[in-house]
């Protein structure tokens, strides 16, 4: 098959509407090569990994490149609202084993974030399973059966590659930009902006000030009647 050599290194915004499932647009990367080509299915991807689109009040928080110093706090402040996130791991899970079991426990998912967060889509294929399988072994019989690629990198390859493994790539509709310096205050709007149904939203759990920010949020979520569960492909 064709390799498509393609970036998706954004996001898939959804609409509010009940329609919104089939108007999900993707960023396809920043530079004019990645622009041009893309994942050939990519609302299919969607719809994977998150199932039908409802109307329901679910949120999927998704936290990547952890776990850190910071992840402890942010399982405490989770666990006291009965909150699901699911969580996409690197080597640092090796660091930091006590969080791994914690967010198993809790039931949390697990997800792959690969070894080394590596640009997939610039090694073979052999380097991306070996990538892959380093964190499955890490992380031991509580692994998600998902992932998400560093950088949102990947094409049709590498996705082939994760999901023999038995990862299903999954990807995000809105995210907080975490790894930009913003305020706390502006970090809060932009969740606040971003809760709708259905909604998976990338932050990383590295970031104190992301902790913060979804501390001040769990009780706006609970409010609104919003649940906080497991994307469903990493169940
Ligand atoms: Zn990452």
């Amino acid at each position: 098959m064709d390799v498509v050599v393609g970036a998706l290194v954004g996001v898939a915004i959804a609409t509010a509407s009940d329609d919104a499932e089939d108007r999900v647009q993707w960023n396809k990367g920043s530079g004019p090569a990645q622009m041009a080509k893309g994942l050939p299915d990519p609302p299919g991807w969607y719809r994977a990994a998150v199932g039908p689109r409802s109307k329901s009040k679910v949120l999927y928080l998704t936290f990547d490149d952890g776990p850190s110093a910071v992840t402890g706090s942010l399982l405490k402040a989770l666990d006291a609202y009965d909150a699901k996130a699911t969580f996409f791991v690197t080597g640092n899970a090796g660091m930091h084993k006590k969080q791994i079991r914690r967010m198993a426990r809790a039931g949390h998912a697990i997800g792959n974030h690969t070894f080394n967060h590596l640009r997939l889509t610039e090694y073979s294929t052999k380097r991306v399973r070996s990538q892959l399988r380093g964190v499955e072994r890490l992380v031991g019989p509580a692994i998600a059966p998902c992932m998400r690629p560093p950088y949102g990198l990947i094409d049709a390859r590498v996705a082939k590659a994760a999901i023999r493994l038995g990862f299903q790539p999954v990807m995000w509709t809105a995210h907080i930009e975490d790894w930009q310096p913003h305020s706390l205050a502006w970090t809060i709007d932009r969740l606040q902006r971003d809760t709708r149904p259905g909604a998976v939203i990338l932050m990383h759990d590295t970031h104190g000030q992301t902790v913060a920010a979804v501390k001040a949020m769990l009780p706006r979520w609970d409010k609104r009647g919003y649940r906080l569960e497991v994307v469903p492909a990493c169940s």
